[in-house]
């Protein structure tokens, strides 16, 4: 059967590729991670691939606040990746790493090796080619992703919360596994992304065409329920 390339594009399940960016404690994550599932899109948490080579730097002897120190090291791991919102998964050499980043000294070393332009450009050339082949789009989730990342992407969210909501809900994902309380989690939180935002390369900031949702007031629910919403907006466009 002869089919026209107008046919076929228009038969074509159009894939979907949206940015999700914002500071630390915004449901991210989680809403990231749902609203992947619901669409049936893959999910990219770059954050979990810039804690994954801060964990390999701490292991392998490298002065975090070392920049020189840290480029030099920056191509040696291999991380991968697993995009299956349902189970993402993260290797540093072959390694399950999903819980050694998201300790305390991660967290705490974090911004300063995001800031090293080489890890940068590492990170970002691998988030580009893992979102060039998902088959039916992703749901990628950071910092930078519609900035610089994926400028192109179809859907650029940029989602915020009061320092206060935001130190409320990472204190309540750390019960357990971490004493921190709210006033140090606050501090912490207000203190990376001050980092984060000030760096020379590629800072945690809103792009210029992206949608901002203040997430404070708003349940998790409420929070995909907007995105889904925006992405099927889009889709039908
Ligand atoms: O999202 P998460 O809090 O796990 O990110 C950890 C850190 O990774 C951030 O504080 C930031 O320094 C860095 N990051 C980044 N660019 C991204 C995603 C995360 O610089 N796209």
């Amino acid at each position: 059967m002869f089919v026209t390339v107008e046919t076929a594009a228009r038969t074509a399940p159009a894939t979907v590729i949206v940015a999700i960016d914002g500071p630390s404690g915004t449901g991210k994550s989680s809403t990231s991670k749902a609203v992947a599932a619901k669409l049936g899109l893959s999910y990219l948490d770059t954050g979990a691939q810039y804690r994954a080579i801060t964990w390999w730097m701490l292991n392998n002897g490298v002065d975090v606040q070392d920049s020189v120190a840290v480029s030099t090291a920056a191509a040696k791991p291999s991380i991968v990746s697993g995009t299956d919102p349902a189970a993402p998964t993260i290797t540093v050499d072959g390694a399950d790493a999903a819980g050694p980043i998201r300790t305390q000294q991660v967290t705490a070393a974090v911004s300063a090796v995001s800031a090293v332009p080489e890890v940068r450009a590492l990170l970002t050339e691998l988030q580009r080619t893992i979102a060039a082949t998902a088959a039916r789009g992703i749901v990628v989730e950071g910092r930078d992703i519609g900035t610089t990342v994926l400028p192109d992407a179809d859907l650029k969210i940029f989602l915020t919360a009061s320092p206060e909501a935001r130190a409320s809900r990472r204190s309540g994902e750390l019960k357990g596994k971490d004493s921190a309380d709210l006033a140090s989690t606050r501090e912490a939180l207000v203190k990376r992304d001050a980092a984060d935002s000030g760096r020379k390369t590629s800072p945690l900031a809103k792009a210029g065409d992206a949608v901002e949702v203040d997430t404070t007031e708003l349940t998790l629910d409420q929070v995909i329920e907007c995105v889904v919403t925006l992405i099927e907006e889009k889709r039908t466009a």
